[in-house]
């Protein structure tokens, strides 16, 4: 089975991360092979965007959720960070600030939606509005409930207007979480990354749990797919992405686009080797 099936939330699934192993390394043993896959997929990826560049006919979002060290940092940078800058680019949704609070929740999502060729990561995504604001109660239920229905269509909404969108939940596991914050306490260059709300929001593990099972279960469509990634081994998390990003693209079949000028009139003009008298 190919990765893009074995990961994916079939739509109208009910998920239960409680299921799902973050240990899974699909018969993968060691790192050192896995890097060979990754790079192998790295290389195709960037070929595929160019493409998608060169075509300038449709748009690419991805959107990465994980709970805190969940891996969204180190999936741009060994997966994604392999495209090429001229046409991808990250957005980061951080709390909202007075501007975007101003506004419905999907305001700030749909300004940083990808233009036609490029591509847009969503570095945690509109799917805050059913994760931090129900498990922090930071509007009302009825409000929040909405949110799911309001999403798919606006997902649906864009993938009607050429935008493809992959969504990628990272699962790690409690103790992996623990394990990581204290790999951030020991290494003195990682401690920016260290925020007060980090153990406090531990105690609140199951009630996040709750809430992506219930994102995962609601908003994965035909047209925006959820796929949940094993991500204990950081190595596996990228290699399961790779290969879905790559197995995605190629199901496009993008060819380049025919040429504007005439081809073999300049070659003639410019290039034909005349021999001078
Ligand atoms: P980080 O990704 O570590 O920079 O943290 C960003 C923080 O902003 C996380 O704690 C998010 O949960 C929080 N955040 C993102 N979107 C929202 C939102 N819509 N409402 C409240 N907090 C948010
Ligand atoms: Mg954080």
């Amino acid at each position: 089975m190919n990765y893009f099936q074995r990961f994916l939330i079939k739509p109208g699934s009910k998920v239960q991360l409680s299921d799902i192993d973050p240990d899974f390394r699909n018969g993968h043993e060691s790192k050192k092979d896995a890097l060979k896959i990754i790079e192998r997929n790295n290389l195709r990826l960037r070929e595929l965007q160019e493409l998608l560049y060169a075509e300038h006919k449709r748009s690419l979002l991805i959107c990465l959720q994980a709970i805190d060290t969940g891996g969204k940092d180190g999936t741009i940078s060994h997966v994604l960070g392999a495209m090429n800058p001229q046409g991808c680019r990250v957005a980061s949704f951080r709390q909202p600030t007075s501007l975007e609070r101003d506004h419905d929740f999907l305001w700030r999502a749909h300004r940083d939606v990808p233009a036609k060729g490029e591509v847009t990561i969503f570095n945690r995504s509109h799917y805050e509005d059913v994760l931090v604001v129900r498990i922090h109660n930071l509007a009302p239920k009825a409000t929040w409930l909405k949110h799911y229905n309001q999403i798919n269509d606006f997902e649906k909404n864009l993938s009607e207007n050429n935008t493809h969108i992959i969504k990628f939940f990272l699962h790690i596991s409690k103790d992996e979480q623990l394990r990581r914050f204290k790999e951030r306490l020991d290494d003195p260059t990682k401690h920016w990354k260290i925020s007060a709300t980090d153990y406090t929001d531990r105690t609140r593990w199951d009630d996040y749990i709750t809430a992506f099972d219930d994102m995962l279960s609601e908003c994965s469509t035909k047209h925006a797919p959820w796929f949940v990634i094993p991500a204990n081994y950081k190595w596996f998390r990228d290699l399961a992405i790779s290969q879905i990003m790559v197995e995605y693209l190629e199901a496009l079949h993008m060819k380049c686009p025919p040429p504007s000028v005439n081809i073999e009139q300049i070659r003639k003009k410019y290039h034909s080797a005349k021999k001078k008298a």
